[in-house]
């Protein structure tokens, strides 16, 4: 093997306290291929991308690894569905390690589906081309976004099967993150009263991760605190872009504020408070409109694993933030997506009227705000926009409302065009999309369509003529698609 291109990870993860951490050796597959590779992002890493195409680079992060790599597995616990449910862990994630990235912070870089773990509790540790796919895909239009996210590097396959509701073929999905501690991590510690634990997992955070809260006075303090407002803003641009994580579980929430875990997520089309879109989910307790709600819930769970570390009436006052910051954050987003660049105070009803005609109608939540940048003041029907209304008169009536708030921002119409373009994206992964994709790649062995969408993801915002396909409305068969757990 040609030494020279391996890459030399760092162990940095290592520092952990060792209940957390496992060494594990990876289940090789057989017959490895590509599927996809993230060119791009290889380079930010110093990686060759051509290595990684090759035979070599993908027998790597498919598992096939040379002994002296080590991998490793990390343990987590957590809430799911607003139920304790212990010890989970990487089932199926092994580390291989940290390379530098481009803005002088290490990344961590991870291989998903290459077998079994201390953690994989009876599951196979394998991961389905499908949801690869799907999590590969997400990940970079998120990035793309700007949406703060774990990032996906390489997608590689292999025939060998794997059994779910049917039988399917296997896939690695090789994803990327300055950090994957989850809020589970802190809860497995508290769990098990080792308080010892908790803070050497606290102070790696904060030397790796927080620098700027590690010379604060009350570091561990500033540090939930911290979490609990990139965690809004997270929400805030999930809300914003009509992202539904669908598994908001406390062992999918990361420490950083990152969208972590694509499982069965969804945009929405249609606009639908109470979308829920993990078929699993029968209660609707991660439905859209819950999300901000789920994000505290999960930010106690947290906040309670501080108790040694910082005392309760100041995480309570902390966690008390939270709403404000995210409504906030929040206002201040769909601001610029209404194209206003002043705040008034009515601006929040202005919204809501809009949303809620939008709901009645399930109007197309991405078409809407992509076209509104071409709202005319002059124009009293505004065709493209009312006539995605069902109820023509709701749309006229905000749109009285929205043309004298018009009147009293200080941007051209031009100028707000131009804006507007820059925050509504064109683009986003719709459910039938990815799944154009899945089947292309699943029953034909063509990768060429993971390969459009993931070029057209990777500019939401840009008009892609070659690419408009991706921007209509969804076909009757969306609804169809029933996404879960099942991964
Ligand atoms: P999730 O619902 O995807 O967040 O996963 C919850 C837990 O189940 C985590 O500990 C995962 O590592 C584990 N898990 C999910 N699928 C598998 C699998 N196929 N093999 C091993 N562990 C898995
Ligand atoms: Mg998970
Ligand atoms: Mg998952």
């Amino acid at each position: 093997m040609e030494t020279l291109t391996l890459p030399v990870f760092g162990q940095r993860i290592t520092e952990l306290p060792p209940v957390l951490h496992r060494r594990v050796a990876s289940t090789p597959l057989p017959q490895p291929h590509l599927v996809h590779l993230n060119r791009s992002l290889a380079e930010q890493l110093g990686l060759d991308p051509d290595w990684l195409a090759s035979d070599e680079g993908v027998a790597l992060f498919t598992g096939n690894l040379p002994d002296a790599l080590p991998t490793i597995a990390t343990a987590y616990s957590g809430h799911q569905f607003g139920v304790w449910a212990g010890q989970l862990g990487d089932g199926r994630a092994l580390m291989l390690g940290d390379l530098p990235g481009s803005n002088g912070r290490r990344m961590e870089v991870q291989i998903k589906g290459a077998g079994q773990t201390p953690f994989s509790r009876h599951a196979d540790g394998r991961a389905v081309l499908r949801s690869s796919i799907r999590e590969y895909l997400c990940s970079e239009a998120m990035a793309a976004l700007g949406i703060p996210t774990t990032r996906a590097l390489i997608l590689t396959g292999s025939p060998a099967p794997v059994y779910r509701e049917t039988v399917e073929t296997s896939a690695v999905v090789t994803r990327v993150s300055e950090s994957f501690v989850r809020f589970g991590h802190f809860e497995h510690l508290y769990h098990r009263g080792d308080h010892d634990a908790l803070k050497a997992l606290a102070d790696f955070a904060l030397r790796y991760h927080f620098p700027e809260q590690a010379d604060l006075a009350t570091p561990y303090a500033a540090l939930i605190g911290e979490t609990i407002a990139r965690t809004a803003r997270l929400i805030a641009d999930w809300q914003a872009v009509g992202f539904c994580h669908g598994v908001m579980n406390t062992d999918n929430m990361s420490l950083l504020g990152l969208t972590i875990d694509y499982g069965p997520y969804g945009f929405l089309d249609g606009f639908d408070l109470a979308h829920i879109c993990n078929h699993s989910d029968h209660a609707g307790r991660y439905a859209y409109n819950q999300q901000p709600q789920v994000a505290l819930w999960n930010l106690h769970c947290l906040a309670s694993t501080f108790l040694p570390m910082v005392g309760e009436d100041e995480l309570v006052a902390l966690l008390r933030g939270f709403q404000a910051l995210y409504e906030t954050a929040y206002l201040t987003k769909m601001r610029t997506k209404l194209g206003l660049t002043t705040q008034e105070g009515g601006d929040g009803a202005l919204l809501e009227k809009l949303l809620m005609a939008m709901h009645g109608d399930r109007v197309d939540y991405t078409i809407f705000f992509r076209r509104l940048a071409d709202f005319d003041a002059l124009d009293t029907f505004n065709a493209p926009l009312r006539d995605l209304f069902l109820e023509r008169e709701l749309f006229d009536g905000w749109a009285v409302d929205y043309r004298a708030r018009l009147a009293r921002e200080p941007q051209t119409p031009v100028e707000r065009r131009a804006a507007m373009s820059r925050v509504n994206p064109k683009y986003v992964l719709r459910n039938h999309i990815a799944e154009q994709a899945i089947r292309k790649a699943r029953d034909e062995g063509d990768f060429g369509e993971v390969d459009r969408v993931f070029r057209c993801l990777s500019r939401p915002f840009e008009e892609q003529p070659e690419f408009e396909v991706y921007a209509g409305f969804p076909p009757e068969w969306a609804d169809q698609i029933s996404v879960s757990c099942s991964s």
